[in-house]
């Protein structure tokens, strides 16, 4: 699992493991923010609590996590899960006695994060994540993979930045301690290649 703030380059992270890991990553905010999209049950439940950028319940993140873990047992990478000690101690519990975890940091400052997250842009399309200042697509505002117009997300605005940060700060920093056993800590304010390739390095050793 990829534990770090918002904006801690998770998202990045993901992808580029779970190629060379051979993991299926399972990004919550993204199932919830498809499944606000859709207009599922499960989206209409949590729309306005992910828009405002607080937590969704426990007890439905943890149902998410078990149907992924369930659907693939030959290994799971999560990103944005878990986030509370609560969901910390339902994940243990899901956990058999031959699944390894391993728990990867993503050690930011808060200004990166706050530089990373108010010039970040995504594509509604395929989810690729742009940064307007660091990591622009090559035509302005559009997707260089589906020519989709890049969109900002709801709960990128200064205003719910800062407070997810401290929603971070308050239910989910103390995981840090709760996995100091299985916990790989990386300075997340290098750039992103950097982190994937000490991660790599020490989860994918050749
Ligand atoms: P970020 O990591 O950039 O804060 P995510 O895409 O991971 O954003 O999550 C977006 C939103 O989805 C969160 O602000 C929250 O509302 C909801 N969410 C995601 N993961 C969880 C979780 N494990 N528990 C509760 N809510 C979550
Ligand atoms: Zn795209």
């Amino acid at each position: 699992m990829l534990l770090g703030p918002p904006g801690a380059g998770k998202g990045t992270m993901a992808g580029g493991l779970a190629n060379s890991a051979g993991l299926a990553v399972f990004v919550t905010g993204d199932v919830l923010r498809a499944a606000i999209a859709g207009g599922s049950e499960l989206g209409i439940k949590v729309k306005s609590t992910v828009e405002a950028g607080r937590l969704v319940d426990d007890e439905t993140i943890l149902s998410l996590a078990q149907e992924f873990l369930r659907t693939h047992s030959q290994g799971a990478l999560f990103d944005g899960f878990p986030r509370t000690i609560k969901q910390a101690e339902g994940l243990r519990s899901l956990l058999s006695a031959e699944d390894e975890l391993r728990v990867v940091y993503l050690d930011t400052s808060k200004e990166t994060i706050v530089a990373r997250l108010g010039a970040r842009r995504v594509c509604p399309e395929c989810g690729r994540i742009y940064n307007v200042r660091f990591k622009p697509p090559r035509n302005d505002e559009i997707c260089d993979d589906c020519n989709a117009s890049l969109i900002c997300r709801k709960d990128d605005t200064d205003e719910v930045i800062k407070s997810r940060y401290e929603l971070y700060l308050a239910e989910t920093a103390p995981l840090v301690n709760y996995f100091s056993e299985e916990l790989l800590k990386v300075n997340g304010d290098l750039p992103g290649e950097e982190v994937l390739e000490i991660v790599r390095g020490e989860l994918c050793p050749a």
